[in-house]
């Protein structure tokens, strides 16, 4: 991001009159920007074309500095956002009273055991009955791994310790399950360390004694430039409907995992932000894009905020932020409003620590503590809520009767101070990422 902005500045700067040299600067700055976030070479010359081809559209406009630059950033936003964003990015829906198989594939160590696990996690919160089959027989300790993972969780899990022929193992499991009524019967199989024959062979057979209701291939968010190549064969051996992209709480930005929905047309439905189960959410385009550029999502979420609020709340709001700061009453204003938003999960999703609740409890109960929150925030005073929380550090006594004034616990008022906290550090980090030159992108 800073260095999109950096480039798109400067190029700017001097250029009044050479509007081709200026436009070919940005673009150079943007496309090392994207190759540096792995995204594919190809894909990085054909959205520098689009763009360029944009900008020349709108030449005989002309157009101010500002308006290009502006015009630059959103076409590269938009370009990869309709790129990562297709037609059925949903997570498979299945029927209550009937059994479904989903089949994972990919490389060893992608992922697959413990994305299952979440998988599962999320269908179970939802009502299913989910069992987990472990088809791995080629790593030693796949099956205890699966096995380890299940049980935390509380899913039954099927496996076996002596049978070496997976697509055998998977049959049983799946029959297994569907006897007993299960209706989301989740199937992990192995993977090895690079694409082989063996694996893509292993994969049809499996999936020819399964047959999925849909197969899911898990990609590594550090892919790389090999996720192209990779996920088309994963393609033709296992015709998989979507990606779950994990490790995206990393170093990777994750910039292959577009070459993979390129190439496949498949879209991602979930991404993987930790090794714990709950460390799991839905993809969500805008989000991955801002992540991409280097943009916070903290920015994107105001820029929702923007369309559905008052006027001068967010005005004060932003200038807050623009300064770094990010006060308690701040988090009272957005909280306000994201609750006018819906649907909560895409909102959710963007504020730290949200994402995570909703996936944990279940839209119903954010709602809940959503209102919870605004109950506390009501029920501090104005000097409370305008400062930076610290005054709660400095004088306990204070989170004692702001949960007594709402009903709330003490627990309850410092794990809002903690998310507060958590915005302001984003807040400072915008702020800081906006000085030398660099003033952000505008309107995102
Ligand atoms: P598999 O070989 O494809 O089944 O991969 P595993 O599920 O065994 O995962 C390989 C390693 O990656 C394990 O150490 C996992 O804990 C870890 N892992 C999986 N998903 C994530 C994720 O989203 N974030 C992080 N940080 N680690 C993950
Ligand atoms: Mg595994």
């Amino acid at each position: 991001g800073k260095r999109i902005n950096g480039a798109v500045n400067s190029a700017l700067s001097n250029t009044q009159d050479d509007y081709a040299t200026a436009v070919d600067a940005m673009l150079k700055g943007i496309v090392t920007a994207l190759l540096e976030a792995d995204v594919n070479i190809a894909l990085v010359s054909r959205l520098r074309n689009n763009i360029k081809g944009k900008l020349l559209e709108s030449k005989g406009k002309s157009m101010n500095n500002a308006q290009t630059k502006k015009l630059i950033q959103k076409t590269v936003f938009d370009e990869l956002c309709n790129l990562v964003d297709c037609d059925n990015a949903e997570p498979f829906k299945p029927k209550k009273k009937k059994s479904s198989v989903v089949m994972f594939v990919g490389l060893q160590g992608s992922g697959k055991t413990t994305s299952c696990t979440k998988l599962a996690v999320y269908y179970a919160k939802r009502g299913f009955k989910v069992g987990l089959v472990c088809a791995d027989t080629f790593r030693a300790g796949a099956f205890d791994q699966l096995k380890q993972n299940a049980i935390k969780a509380r899913i039954p899990f099927y496996g076996s310790y002596t049978e070496t022929d997976p697509a055998k193992v998977a049959e049983e499991g799946v029959a297994k399950f569907k006897k007993e009524k299960f209706e989301v019967i989740i199937v992990d199989t192995s993977g090895r360390h690079r694409q082989e024959t063996e694996l893509f062979r292993e994969m049809v057979e499996i999936s020819k004694v399964v047959k999925p209701s849909q197969t899911i291939m898990v990609l590594d968010a550090s892919i790389g430039q090999a996720a192209e190549q990779q996920s088309k064969a994963f393609k033709e051996s296992s015709d998989f409907g979507a990606i779950i992209l994990t490790k995206m709480d990393g170093h990777a930005k994750g910039g292959g995992a577009i070459s993979a929905v390129a190439a496949t047309k498949t879209p991602i439905i979930f991404i993987g932000t930790g090794e714990h189960i709950h460390d799991f959410e839905s993809f969500s385009p805008k989000s991955f894009v801002s992540k991409l550029l280097g943009i916070g999502d903290i920015e994107s979420l105001f820029e929702q905020i923007q369309t559905v609020s008052n006027k001068e709340d967010t005005q004060a709001m932003m200038e807050n932020i623009q300064q770094g700061k990010f006060t308690l009453s701040d988090f009272k204003k957005q909280m306000q409003t994201i609750m006018k938003m819906g649907p909560l999960s895409n909102i959710a999703q963007m504020i730290p620590g949200m994402g995570n609740m909703m996936n944990q409890v279940g839209e119903e109960e954010t709602s809940k503590s959503m209102k919870k929150m605004v109950y506390v925030l009501d029920s501090m005073t104005k000097q409370e809520l305008d400062s930076d929380g610290r005054i709660f550090i400095d004088e306990p006594s204070r989170l004692v009767r702001v949960a007594r004034g709402s009903g709330c616990t003490v627990f309850d008022v410092e794990m809002i101070l903690m998310q507060q906290q958590m915005m302001a550090r984003m807040a400072q980090g915008a702020a800081a990422s906006k000085q030398g030159g660099a003033r952000g992108m505008p309107g995102m």
